[in-house]
């Protein structure tokens, strides 16, 4: 393949774009403020089932507080009713005692049922802080997740710019090279990552291997516009007064 000299000097510029442009790709992947996102989405999620699991224990203790109030409710009203047919005077000896016998059994009842919506009461509270503590701290995450996202799109959004600008310098350059040129340029980079490099001071630019005497004799003996290859790793060389020939 023969190209002039200057033409073939243009494929270092291709390949600076080229290494910048993949360069920008690999930070895309490994951005560290989208590792703090993954981060706090975890840490969210973490906060969140411990609130979750606080609700649950409040609902519980809300139903019992609702069925001891029944309880306390229905004993009072069995009082009131035991201490009217006592007031209405119309009962019997025997009844009475059964009565009287049955109010102080009720007054007990009620006593330890209170105690207990007492202690309910006081669990309850207590889970009402912890929830309010869980609360907290899962709105905090919340709102450091919102900042941290923000600062991720900003740095997306850098890369994209850079990605555009350098891509539209490739597209400006291309256009130098002949089409054979190019496909063989694209072609090793598609295999090795790198199209083309610098012969300098007899090292290939891509594998960084130093190029041993005959290679060198070989390339001296060849004529400026003919495109020599890496004997290692196949790059196109790109000759240059740096060369070391
Ligand atoms: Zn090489």
């Amino acid at each position: 393949m023969n190209v002039e000299p200057q033409v073939q000097s243009k494929l270092l510029e291709l390949a600076g774009l080229d290494a910048e442009l993949a360069r920008t790709a690999h930070r895309r992947t490994s951005l560290p403020e989208q590792q703090e996102v993954d981060r706090l989405e975890t840490e969210r999620n973490t906060r969140k089932d411990a609130a979750v699991a606080v609700q649950i224990i409040l609902d519980d203790l809300d139903r019992d507080i609702r069925k001891l109030e029944g309880e306390v409710d229905a004993v009072r009203k069995r009082e009131q009713r035991d201490r009217d047919l006592l007031q209405g005077g119309t009962v019997g000896a025997k009844q009475l005692t059964e009565l009287e016998h049955e109010l102080s059994s009720l007054e007990r009842r009620q006593g330890l049922l209170e105690d207990d919506l007492l202690e309910v009461m006081e669990r309850r509270e207590a889970s009402q802080a912890d929830y309010d503590h869980a609360g907290a701290q899962l709105s905090k995450v919340e709102d450091e997740l919102i900042d941290v996202r923000r600062r991720r799109d900003d740095a997306l959004a850098d890369l994209d710019s850079s990605v555009a600008a350098r891509t539209a310098d490739r597209e400006a350059l291309v256009v130098n090279f002949p089409t054979d040129l190019l496909e063989a340029y694209e072609k090793q980079r598609a295999s090795r990552g790198i199209g083309a490099a610098l012969l300098q001071a007899r090292r290939c630019g891509a594998c960084r291997i130093e190029l041993d005497r005959g290679e060198i004799s070989r390339i001296q003996a060849t004529a400026p516009d003919v495109v020599v290859r890496c004997p290692e790793c196949n790059a196109i060389l790109v000759r240059t007064k740096e060369s070391g020939l």
